[in-house]
């Protein structure tokens, strides 16, 4: 199976920003939730591990859910990745198989597919996003 060659500095840095970014989102998304004053809510902020859309979506407050799917996404995404990170898998685009060059995952460490590919997946949703 093809895999990523990566420094072991190189993976450092990676693991240290996908680390960084799963614990603000899971502050972003804990004090969102809190902040809705609702139990079911708070509830959910205490067990971020089993959150998901569907929880989200569940949820009938004032909060800003379409945010907070979009943050919850965030954080499986990054959490995947990490878990992925030691594995052939990492750095791999997952639908053409080509290699994800070191600067495209350092701005975006969560990145599953190359750039090709990823403006493909895009377009062929064609709904924009703000990243
Ligand atoms: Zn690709």
């Amino acid at each position: 199976m093809h895999m990523h060659y990566f420094t072991i500095e190189q993976r450092e840095t990676l693991q240290a920003q996908l680390q960084a970014r799963a614990a603000a989102l899971r502050e972003e998304i804990a004090a969102a939730l809190r902040a809705s004053g609702k139990p079911e809510a708070i509830g959910l902020a205490n067990h971020l591990d089993e959150i998901d859309d569907d929880a989200v979506a569940d949820l009938e407050t004032s909060l800003d859910v379409a945010a907070l799917e979009r943050d919850v996404r965030e954080l499986r995404e990054t959490e995947g990745a990490l878990r992925r990170l030691h594995t052939p898998e990492y750095g791999v685009c997952a639908e053409c198989g080509a290699e994800i060059p070191f600067a495209r995952l350092h701005a975006n460490p969560a990145a599953a597919r190359c750039l090709a590919c990823q403006a493909r997946l895009e377009h062929a949703q064609s709904a924009p996003r703000s990243r």
